[in-house]
């Protein structure tokens, strides 16, 4: 089955026929538990925490994907970057860039830092690799295209690195999916999704998962999926996996819109800069041609003029709908300065070149002339 295209795998990757009725779809196995014949006799599902069929039939699709023998999923993208953390020693040193998703950055800070374990942050692509992953790493987290900046790192030459010193290297392939980005390929141990964006697309579920082709990590991630307990339940594992089978005709359309938005953005005189690694232009543009397949749906961009104009702009478009999140069918707009990157410090994010003004979209799978007709409309409507 894994020697099939990826679109074939979003719908058949790790997918058989239930086998007592041959439905066609998983059904949702709506149980806490299962039936033991005799004491410590059971089928191979106990508990449902343990074990369920329909997260199960998720896990082997998405590992599919990204080339990988094993899926742990879990109620949420953090709970999955969680999850990984709780399998490293209490002494850990991680290294992660400085342009990532905002509650992974306070998960680390925050939350993992007082446990004893120590964070660093920084740019990889200016930082030399023997001097940002020293000796005694334990592991190394990158995400890449980064939040919201799309900041592209260099997977394969992160992982000779990590490999010369021992440590593990974790992908949050999270903007790119599978369909244009394939971290465990390139050198990574791990690749971890908030299945919430694109792998669901709909914006109906918070989920998140981990891959690995490493069986060492595989057994230590579904140990701690089982002792911690944070689990998605079987209707959100159902719905992410039947948003998973269009995952690759929708990352086309989202691509495909981008581009006519990010020209249009390029174009335009009261745009300061635009992010995306497509543009020759842009610092990722060369690692990105080589390690990516195509740039996805996420641009991010300044525009001219004061904050209180980029807040304009964001309140006045009509398709794009100003929310958090991303990766879903619909057009979102956001400020990350006051939403999604609120939780990063002011002076942190001046330090990493996330300017108050940033805006940035995920952009759908609309009709393309419709959306860019209400970037148009905001434009000049932010003008007043
Ligand atoms: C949303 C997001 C997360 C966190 O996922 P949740 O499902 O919200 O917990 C992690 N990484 C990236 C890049 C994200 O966009």
């Amino acid at each position: 089955m894994s020697d099939h295209k990826l679109d074939t795998l979003c719908i058949h990757g790790g997918q058989h026929h239930e086998p007592v009725t041959g439905a066609v779809m998983p059904p949702v196995f709506q149980t806490s538990t299962y039936a033991q014949e005799w004491p410590a006799k059971h089928t191979g599902y106990e508990y449902a925490r343990t074990q369920n069929p329909t997260r199960e039939a998720l896990e082997r699709c998405v590992a599919t994907l990204e080339g990988g023998t094993d899926g742990v999923a879990f109620g949420s993208g953090l709970a999955a970057t969680t999850s990984l953390l709780h399998t490293l020693p209490a002494n850990a040193r991680v290294v992660c860039g400085d342009d990532v998703y905002g509650g992974t950055f306070r998960l680390f800070t925050k939350v993992f830092e007082k446990t004893g374990m120590t964070f660093s942050f920084l740019d990889f692509s200016t930082t030399p690799l023997d001097r940002a992953i020293p000796e005694g790493t334990t592991l190394v987290w990158l995400e890449t295209p980064t939040n919201p900046l799309l900041k592209v790192f260099d997977i394969a030459a992160v992982s000779a690195r990590c490999k010369a010193v021992g440590a593990l290297l974790a992908v949050d392939n999270t903007f790119a999916t599978p369909i244009f980005q394939r971290p465990l390929a390139l050198g990574a141990d791990v690749v971890v999704h908030s299945t919430t964006k694109y792998l669901n697309g709909h914006s109906d579920v918070v989920g998140g998962i981990a891959l690995t082709a490493n069986p060492a990590v595989a057994q230590s991630l579904r140990f701690i999926q089982n002792a911690a307990g944070a689990v998605p339940g079987p209707w959100d594992a159902w719905l992410t996996l039947r948003g998973v089978k269009t995952l690759a005709l929708r990352m086309a359309r989202h691509q495909s819109n981008a581009h006519q938005i990010v020209a249009w953005l390029a174009d335009h005189g009261e745009v300061a800069r635009v992010y995306y690694p497509l543009l020759p232009s842009d610092p990722g543009f060369a690692v990105a041609s080589r390690q990516m397949s195509g740039f996805g749906g996420m641009i991010s961009f300044d525009l001219v003029g004061s904050l209180r104009r980029a807040e304009k702009f964001c309140a006045s478009t009509r398709l794009f709908t100003c929310a958090e999140s991303l990766g879903g069918v619909e057009s979102l707009i956001e400020l990350p300065a006051t939403m999604t990157h609120a939780s990063v410090p002011a002076e942190q994010r001046r330090a990493r070149g996330l300017s108050d003004g940033l805006i940035r979209l995920s952009v759908g799978i609309e009709d393309p002339s419709d959306l860019l007709a209400d970037l148009e409309h905001a434009m000049s409507a932010s003008r007043a």
